[in-house]
């Protein structure tokens, strides 16, 4: 939807700009967005200078995170939209999430120092401001800086997705958990880019039914990491669910590929934009 991104990323996790560079970036835009939403990997630290930022630009602008989760063997990503980051059950159910990055991240340089590749550790927290977010896009960065990939795609690729050297399994949050901790802080939760996941239609269809029946409401249809057909595919199933459709560029850093902050395709004339539906979590700017 033109002027709505609900998906996005600063340094609090693994972007590359500050909460307020990437509310300026998305602002900077010929169409200025209307709403706009941060959403960092397991962390809220970045909101408030987000929401300041976004006041400053005259922009509405909602709560946001994207929270990593193990549902059977599948790593998936739950957006909570319109949360409060205050919130007891969801501030602590994140930083249960954050405190096995560190250990992770130690072994996914021991392993990489098994093939020849040493340092990775040390090389990523260089790029990382805060060490209990320490992820494999961190890892990535360095291995392109130190000229050892071309590009952060190749890095994944080659060495950071399930059965490459450098890729270390995780139990992240379970689903029901999740989406129990976003609901109950008043925000919506949202399967994030579904067309990301190695994963069928009989699959996707349980993912959906045990999501909704830990009280999710939302989809990402149009997002950053989908084509055209994903995201009419995605409508489709919205629309079987009946559940709300949602809008984001999944932005990280400038030239790191995938779409620009600030912007997304116009949903779907079928399906509900869940914005909508949020419209009482919205933070307006003070006229
Ligand atoms: P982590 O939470 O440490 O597992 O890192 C996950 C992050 O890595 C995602 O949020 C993306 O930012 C990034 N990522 C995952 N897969 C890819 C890929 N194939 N290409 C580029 N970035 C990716
Ligand atoms: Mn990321
Ligand atoms: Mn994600
Ligand atoms: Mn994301």
């Amino acid at each position: 939807m033109a002027g709505i991104d609900l998906h996005f990323h600063s340094r609090a996790s693994d972007g590359a700009l500050t909460p307020t560079e990437v509310i300026d970036r998305a602002a900077a835009r010929e169409a200025k967005p209307e709403l706009l939403a941060l959403t960092d990997h397991d962390c809220t630290a970045g909101q408030e200078e987000a929401a300041a930022a976004a006041s400053r630009h005259g922009i509405a602008f909602l709560n946001g995170v994207e929270v990593s989760v193990t549902w059977g063997r599948h790593t998936v990503h739950i957006l909570g939209l319109g949360i409060d980051p205050e919130h007891a059950a969801l501030a602590d159910g994140l930083r249960r999430i954050r405190e096995g990055r560190l250990e992770r991240a130690r072994q996914m340089g021991d392993s990489l120092a098994k093939i020849g590749i040493e340092g990775c550790f040390e090389g990523a927290m260089r790029w990382c401001d805060n060490p209990e977010m320490i992820s494999r896009t961190h890892f990535a960065r360095h291995l392109v800086d130190s000229g050892a990939v071309k590009d952060v795609r190749a890095v994944f690729r080659k060495y950071m997705t399930p059965g490459k050297p450098g890729y270390v399994a995780h139990e992240w949050a379970g689903l029901e958990d999740a989406v129990g901790w976003i609901v109950s802080s008043g925000g919506m939760a949202v399967i994030a880019h579904p067309g990301r996941y190695d994963m069928g239609r009989t699959l996707i269809e349980r993912l959906i039914l045990d999501f909704k029946a830990a009280g999710g409401q939302g989809i990402e249809v149009a997002s950053g990491s989908h084509s055209l057909d994903d995201m009419h595919k995605f409508a489709l199933h919205a629309d079987r669910h009946e559940l709300f459709a949602s809008s984001g560029s999944d932005f990280h850093a400038p030239g790191e590929g995938g779409r620009d902050v600030g912007y997304t395709e116009s949903l779907p004339p079928i399906c509900r934009p869940i914005w909508q539906a949020l419209e009482a979590r919205i933070l307006r700017p003070q006229a």
